[in-house]
């Protein structure tokens, strides 16, 4: 096992990764509680909600376990689970423990940042995305207008990562977390972003290296989470290969690709604006090849309206009065912000999309 402490404004965490932590869980947690509750999705749940109960004697538990899949983390499911709280009568010295990926994590999360004013919450992530998703506090519901709309700032008390729940992840999921795993290699560690890209991921290998390289994604944002808690500054280096990866989430439709295949082609632009406009040498064909070697539909922005994208941008949460604030790399591990103009990002996108 191994592990790594992050320092929140009003508390510091432990995050423990290793194989089989879903066992021990009861034994890791570092205070006594009165009550502890499961939020878990129904995918997750026949998995490994018993392994974790389990561990847990002695204290007493309740589950709730949720339809999986993004439209959970609505106000109608949030309810709920406050019912479930008041029902169950947890009280300020509760704990909710999320498992599961980063819906359960941000659904669960919100729960325990809102119930009673906040009581503490574990973060138990079953998904590589997670290790992006179950770091940095922030926590989140979307509005039928719009994604994490409504959320809040609140860091759990411990993360508790069992990469051995990763072995029945799909596919398509485990891809789509290893795009988060490839940003923060940009951000700050190039050799991350060489070594996961030099290897494949169907390959049965990739699992003896996941733990590393989730801790090193999870070093990474840890750091700049812990350097700019409330993202005025440097928290926006994060949102890497966001500002075309969001956009074509929404125009392709979500569910027709996953977040992260979305964020690998915003990575793959990201690198080619660099290159463009600060002439910066960015291993893009390097990436390009390896993307389609693993399957993310790179072809799927051909299908997509340029002047669309380019509007779907502009309206992105970190953009500002029109203009786009891209997030580029003057070279790998050295991010930089950059106002775009209209005008010239359709231009970018143009060609990039040939
Ligand atoms: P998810 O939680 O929906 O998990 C993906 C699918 O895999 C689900 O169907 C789930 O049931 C299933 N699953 C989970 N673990 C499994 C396992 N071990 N074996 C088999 N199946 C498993 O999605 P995700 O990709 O983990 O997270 C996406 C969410 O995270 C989005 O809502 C996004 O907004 C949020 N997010 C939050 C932050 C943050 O900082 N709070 C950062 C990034 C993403
Ligand atoms: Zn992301």
């Amino acid at each position: 096992m191994k592990e790594l402490s992050i320092h929140a404004s009003n508390h510091s965490y432990k995050v423990q990764i290793g194989k089989g932590l879903r066992h021990t869980v009861g034994s890791m947690i570092a205070k006594d509680y009165s009550h502890v509750m499961i939020i878990t999705d129904s995918q997750v749940a026949p998995l490994y909600l018993e392994d974790v109960k389990h561990s847990l004697t002695g204290t007493p538990i309740d589950t709730v376990i949720f339809p999986a899949g993004e439209q959970a983390k609505s106000m109608s499911q949030y309810e709920e689970l406050l019912t479930a709280c008041i029902e169950n009568s947890l009280d300020r010295k509760s704990l909710i423990i999320a498992l599961g990926g980063g819906v359960v994590g941000d659904l669960a999360g919100f729960v325990a940042a809102t119930y009673m004013r906040g009581i503490d919450y574990i973060q138990m992530p079953t998904t590589v995305l997670a290790h992006d998703s179950s770091v940095g506090g922030k926590v989140a519901i979307n509005h039928p207008l719009g994604k994490n709309l409504i959320g809040s700032f609140h860091s759990p008390v411990q993360v508790l990562y069992d990469v051995e729940t990763l072995q029945t992840l799909p596919y398509h999921e485990l891809r789509s977390g290893y795009a988060e795993i490839i940003k923060h290699g940009c951000l700050d560690d190039p050799d991350l972003f060489h070594d996961a890209t030099s290897r494949s991921l169907a390959d049965e290998a990739i699992t003896e290296v996941l733990e590393d390289h989730l801790l090193k994604g999870i070093a990474i944002k840890a750091s700049v989470v812990e350097q700019d808690e409330k993202e005025t500054g440097i928290r926006k280096y994060l949102n890497l290969g966001h500002t075309l990866g969001h956009a074509i989430e929404s125009e392709a439709g979500y569910g027709h690709v996953t977040h992260g295949e979305a964020v690998a082609i915003g990575l793959l632009f990201a690198m080619y604006v660099s290159k463009e406009k600060l002439e910066a040498s960015m291993p893009i064909a390097n990436l390009y090849a390896w993307l389609g070697k693993q399957g993310y539909p790179l072809n799927v922005l051909t299908h997509l309206d340029t002047s669309s994208l380019v509007d779907r941008m502009k309206k992105d949460k970190k953009s500002t009065s029109g203009k786009v604030n891209m997030v580029l790399l003057e070279e790998l591990g050295k991010p930089v912000m950059m106002e775009v103009k209209e005008t010239e990002l359709t231009e970018l996108l143009n060609r990039f999309k040939e």
